[in-house]
């Protein structure tokens, strides 16, 4: 009996990012933790704050059958509502009268993962096309592709990395049904100015009113609390067809816990058959509801800063000791990733090199961008600083 070949596909072709890290952990076996610069996955390496653990025990205090119970599908009311104030709490200066976010316009879900899945299963039908700017974080095209659509990569900048939004206009047909960004960035850390964001918004307008569709805007945001001081702009004050998918996996170090929700906000002119869509999209792909313990959480750490301080450190770390080295990179206005251009153009070839070294970047191709490499920098400051040594060695093969 034959089994679904796009499903064995996906199993049998793991993400470059998995087997980099697999094949860092194996090697850090066999000659020692210390000696392998494993730049590979976007782990937190900061421990979830305090506040984390004082909420989970109170949970182990409620009765058992709250305790493990379901939820409603959408997640609990009262932590949907809390999560609904902090939104206006921090956004309803950017979006004027409107409203921000109420309880029903959310619908919490096991991370960004999910809620990137349900806003595309929510959004697509057949032969429809989603654009995504490369690079772009790879699971985006498994997703796109599961829910039925076609996944179209318009490249962005390649002096910026700002999205280059005549390219995106050239990009949309009449099959259009969303764009993806990701901001701030993985894997680029550039964060999307205002004014891009602007222009974006309007070539999006003057192409739905072209071709008389809807095209959405997927803003996809785990990384909205780490930058290191440049603004991320609220996108539903900007363009009213925006759905925003969030995570707690790292603004609160929380990535194995699965956590995060989708926001349809109040403004979206198809509200109402969106929330409605979202809801059945969750139903269809079967995820029941998010973790009870974890949605318990955010009603107590929803305003919880994230402890970005640790990440500013390894970025600067990382940062001189490279332009010491003369290595070309994007300055990171925010995420903990830094995109260094490889010394060759097949990046490949340079992971490779680096590689027999111990060090242990992605390369670009797996993001949809020749020429480039992706070093995650949330691990320890000492492996940065120990790793300088082998970046050295590496730059000096190309000298
Ligand atoms: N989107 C981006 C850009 C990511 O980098 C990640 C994870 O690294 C995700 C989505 C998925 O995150 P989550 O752990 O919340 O599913």
């Amino acid at each position: 009996m034959a089994i679904n070949e796009k499903s064995y596909a996906y199993g049998a072709s793991k993400s470059s990012i998995r087997e980099i890290f697999a094949y860092g952990s194996a090697r850090k076996a066999e000659i020692g933790e210390e000696n392998v610069f494993d730049f590979s996955l976007g782990n937190p390496s900061i421990p979830a704050p305090d506040e984390v653990r004082q909420s989970l025990a109170r949970s182990l205090e409620l009765p058992p059958v709250q305790l493990h119970g379901y939820t409603p599908a959408n997640g609990i009311p009262a932590v949907r509502a809390a999560v609904a104030a902090s939104l206006t709490r921090r956004f309803q200066a950017e979006c004027g009268d409107a409203p921000v976010a109420a309880a029903d316009d959310l619908y919490l879900t096991c991370g960004a993962a999910a809620s990137l899945s349900i806003t595309f299963h929510a959004l697509v039908n057949a032969g429809d096309e989603v654009i995504v700017i490369a690079p772009y974080f790879p699971e985006y095209r498994v997703w796109i592709e599961t829910s039925g659509a076609t996944c179209v990569e318009v490249l962005a900048d390649q002096s910026t990395f700002q999205i280059d939004t005549e390219a995106v206009r050239a990009a949309i047909n009449e099959h259009t049904k969303a764009i993806v960004i990701n901001s701030p960035n993985n894997p680029v850390g550039s964060v999307y100015t205002r004014a891009n964001l602007e222009a974006l918004a309007a070539v999006l307008r003057e192409r739905e009113a072209e071709l008389g569709t809807a095209i959405y805007l997927i803003s996809d945001e785990p990384y909205r609390e780490i930058t290191y001081g440049a603004e991320v702009p609220w996108n539903p004050a900007i363009y009213d067809r925006t759905i925003v998918c969030y995570s707690y996996s790292k603004s609160l170090s929380l990535p194995g816990e699965r956590i995060g929700w989708v926001l349809v906000p109040p403004t979206n002119p198809e509200h109402d058959r969106l929330v409605l869509a979202v809801a059945g999209a969750g139903r269809k792909l079967g995820f029941v509801c998010a973790p009870a313990i974890f949605q318990r959480v955010l009603a107590d750490c929803v305003d919880v800063p994230s402890d970005v301080e640790a990440y500013a450190r390894n970025r600067k770390a990382l940062t001189e000791g490279l332009t010491r080295l003369c290595y070309e990179y994007i300055e990171p206005d925010g995420a903990f990733y830094l995109w260094v251009k490889a010394l060759e153009p097949d990046a490949e070839a340079f992971f490779q090199k680096a590689k027999a070294l111990d060090l242990l970047p992605v390369p670009s191709d797996s993001f949809g961008c020749p020429g480039w490499v992706r070093i995650g920098y949330c691990v320890s400051y000492e492996t940065i600083v120990n790793s300088m040594p082998a970046w050295e060695k590496l730059a000096a093969q190309y000298k």
